[in-house]
């Protein structure tokens, strides 16, 4: 771009990129990046606000570098899932997935990294501001990863990282364990599999895979089905050696006190901020259905948001003509389509209307 001042010694391969930006604009139903969109219980917040207050005290230390109870909280939220046998050493948290991400380029990226768009875009983003090598592989006209193709890409570019998203954002595609493990027998650097919306899905885990694969590393998230956005927290569930390959990379200290005991206080209390899944699942059934008697095609979904199609105007201008009625979803940049996350019963119901009374009105 050429709006940098020419004294400005930004990094070459810097000068054009956009930094991240999903709008943040006030509407009536914010269904844009696939939050939960139900708080917390007062009940909860009291809780973390206790936690708080005696961490607050001590406050003048750092914190654990190594976020050992945490992790240690996390290890055995996994394994509740997921039957496995983790310990701390199979975890790393960090201030959200993404960090998780930077890291892992950190570490293992030089060699490149492979992704199948349409994926999650911080992947490209965070490989290219970590100066990895970047592959964008295909996927099919439908959106679906073709695991056989996806082998021969792999096998030809040999990256070190091969990035997958199940579900997948912004398809809402999931892979079933069968498919993922058939990639893991085809890769030869890391599979990272991102699971930022598994808790949606009911396909197994590919933590389920670690075991006997050593090179798959799964990255969850606090952000999605847990309710838990506004915390920054993701973290990886990954064999031991990886994680001690992190610890190369992170900063000292780089997860807050504060964070640390409130992430620890959301897993006493998972129960309550996981209790909404089933629900946000059925109203994602009736929104699916109610696209479709609007004459929308949508791709099935095991996550929390639909990507949809079908409209004969730019997606621009019906993200705007939404927005106009106090919806805001989201344009992920992909011609003819629009994603939309679940939102409350209230909120998907406006959204309902407002895209009737558009497609009506045009
Ligand atoms: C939302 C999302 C994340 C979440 O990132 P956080 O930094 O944990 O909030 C990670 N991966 C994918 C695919 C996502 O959609």
């Amino acid at each position: 771009m050429s709006q940098w001042p020419a004294w400005l010694p930004l990094n070459e391969r810097l000068r054009p990129l956009s930094p991240y930006g999903a709008p943040q604009l006030p509407a009536e139903a914010v269904l844009n990046t696939n939050e939960n969109p139900f708080s917390l219980s007062p009940e909860l917040a009291k809780a973390i606000a206790l936690r708080i207050e005696t961490v607050a005290i001590n406050l003048n230390r750092y914190p654990d570098r190594d976020s050992t109870s945490l992790r240690r909280g996390l290890a055995a939220f996994i394994n509740s899932l997921s039957k496995t046998q983790f310990s701390e050493g199979n975890i790393w948290a960090a201030n959200g997935s993404n960090e998780i991400i930077q890291s892992l380029f950190l570490a293992f990226g030089d060699r490149g990294a492979m992704g199948f768009t349409p994926s999650y875009s911080m992947h490209p983003l965070i490989a290219r501001v970590t100066n990895s090598p970047w592959i964008e592989g295909k996927r099919a006209s439908d959106f679906s990863l073709d695991v056989e193709l996806a082998k021969v890409e792999i096998a030809k570019t040999n990256p070190s990282l091969t990035f997958i998203t199940t579900p997948n954002n912004p398809t809402g595609s999931s892979l079933a364990i069968a498919e993922i493990e058939e990639l893991a027998k085809n890769v030869t650097g890391l599979l990272v599999v991102d699971e930022a919306y598994a808790e949606f899905s009911d396909e197994p885990s590919a933590v389920t895979l670690i075991e006997k694969y050593p090179h798959v590393v799964v990255i969850r998230t606090m952000s999605k089905a847990f309710s838990f956005a506004g915390v920054r927290l993701g973290y990886l569930v990954a064999d031991k050696s990886v994680i001690d390959a992190l610890l190369l990379v992170r900063l000292p200290y780089h997860l807050s006190a504060l964070t640390q005991a409130a992430a620890e206080v959301a897993l006493e209390y998972r129960g309550e901020l996981l209790g909404n899944v089933a629900a946000l699942i059925k109203n994602r059934d009736w929104v699916e259905e109610q696209l479709i008697s609007l004459g929308m095609r949508v791709t099935p979904s095991k996550a929390n948001f639909l990507l949809f199609s079908g409209f004969d105007i730019p997606a621009p201008i019906l993200w705007k003509s939404l927005l106009d009625e106090g919806v805001l979803i989201r344009d992920v940049g992909l011609s003819g389509h629009l994603r939309v996350t679940i939102g409350s019963e209230a909120e998907n119901a406006l959204f309902i209307a407002a895209l009737s009374k558009i497609l009506q009105k045009k």
